[in-house]
């Protein structure tokens, strides 16, 4: 099969093409052929090498269809030909503290995930553990390059916006509202009802964020303070939820700058290891403010976020690219707006 393997060298990191053997699966376990797979800002950390150790086979937002079935797998529980995805988690133990927190799988401390202790999906197979499947509801029409983003990047922002406690009609703040995770929380923000305030630095990024669905757009890099032009734009009401999606310190700090009383900030980016946030307590014991982090999303996430896909409610803005553009969009990634998505050639079915 034909997989874009990461090879680190002294000045940096690149995929390379190559051909490699079609994985072997176990019994309890399920061989799927990809036809689409996005690619995330994860992948380009974890190709780095600075969050640790990986497998050469990056990539974690794939859709594809079942072509074998491990033997032990009971009959009935998946088919071939099934439309599933293959997210970051890939698998959990089921029985830790995490597990047994209702919603809590995300946060599994056996946790499997794609690229770091299991190969990911960019590559025409993958093999993934029947025990923890994403199946694709049947009446979901949408392109499997359309889905391919909502496996992670989409399913990040629902989750994010799950979690952040405000009601339709309120206002959430977006931190990074130009990147793949952020214009996905702008399109989910505004089909729940709530009222975007989007942030990122640059004008040409604004018109991209108010395309979107956003309600207003404040440029970092204007001249007057974030603090005092999002105070201007929702007067009263403040912001009830800022949601920081690009990693840095900085926006973290801007975020509990703008939030209003009884905010919470949802942390979703994450910054290099070595930038901290500072803050005083009197802060959130003044204005009553939460934090609380947001990580992915569950199977039956996945599957809600992309019900509002379904519904022509969602798109991911799509940039279609090949198998072998890998070595160019590790040059310009986030560079561009808008999700690469990997389409892989499915000629029928493969004889196994
Ligand atoms: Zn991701
Ligand atoms: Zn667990």
């Amino acid at each position: 099969m034909q997989a874009a393997l990461v090879v680190r060298s002294s000045t940096g990191f690149d995929f390379e093409i190559s051909f490699v053997d079609i994985p072997t699966i176990g019994s309890s376990e399920i061989l799927v052929q990809l036809s689409a797979t996005g690619v995330c800002g994860t992948d380009m950390a974890l190709a780095s090498g600075e969050v640790g150790p990986t497998c050469q086979i990056l990539g974690h937002e794939g859709i594809g269809r079942v072509v074998q079935v491990g033997e032990s797998v009971p009959a009935g529980d998946i088919q071939i030909n099934d439309r599933v995805g293959i997210a970051w988690l890939r698998d959990i133990c089921g029985k830790c503290a995490y597990c047994l927190h209702p919603g809590g799988e995300t946060r599994c401390a056996e946790q499997l995930n794609s690229g770091r202790k299991i190969n990911g999906t960019f590559a025409e197979y993958a093999v993934v553990p029947a025990r923890y499947i994403i199946r694709i509801p049947d009446h979901v029409k949408t392109s499997d390059e359309a889905l391919a983003p909502i496996l992670c990047g989409g399913v990040t922002a629902y989750k994010a916006l799950r979690v952040c406690g405000a009601a339709g009609g309120q206002w959430v703040a977006v931190l990074g509202a130009a990147g793949g995770v952020g214009a996905f929380a702008i399109q989910y923000a505004r089909s729940m009802g709530l009222r975007v305030l989007a942030i990122d630095a640059g004008e040409s990024k604004g018109q991209y964020c108010l395309q979107l669905g956003a309600e207003a757009y404040v440029d970092v890099l204007g001249a007057d303070s974030v603090a005092d032009q999002a105070a201007t734009i929702t007067g009263r009401r403040s912001i009830s939820a800022a949601l920081v999606i690009a990693g840095s310190a900085k926006g973290y700090q801007t975020a509990l700058e703008i939030l209003g009383p009884f905010g919470t900030l949802v942390c979703v980016g994450i910054p290099p290891p070595h930038e901290l946030v500072s803050f005083h307590p009197l802060l959130f014991i003044d204005k009553g403010i939460k934090i609380i982090g947001s990580a992915v999303g569950t199977r039956e996430d996945i599957i809600d976020a992309i019900e509002f896909v379904e519904r022509g409610l969602v798109k991911a803005d799509i940039v279609p690219v090949r198998l072998s553009d890998m070595p160019r969009i590790a040059k310009e990634f986030g560079e561009i707006t808008g999700k690469y998505v990997i389409k892989y050639d499915v000629h029928g079915q493969l004889q196994l």
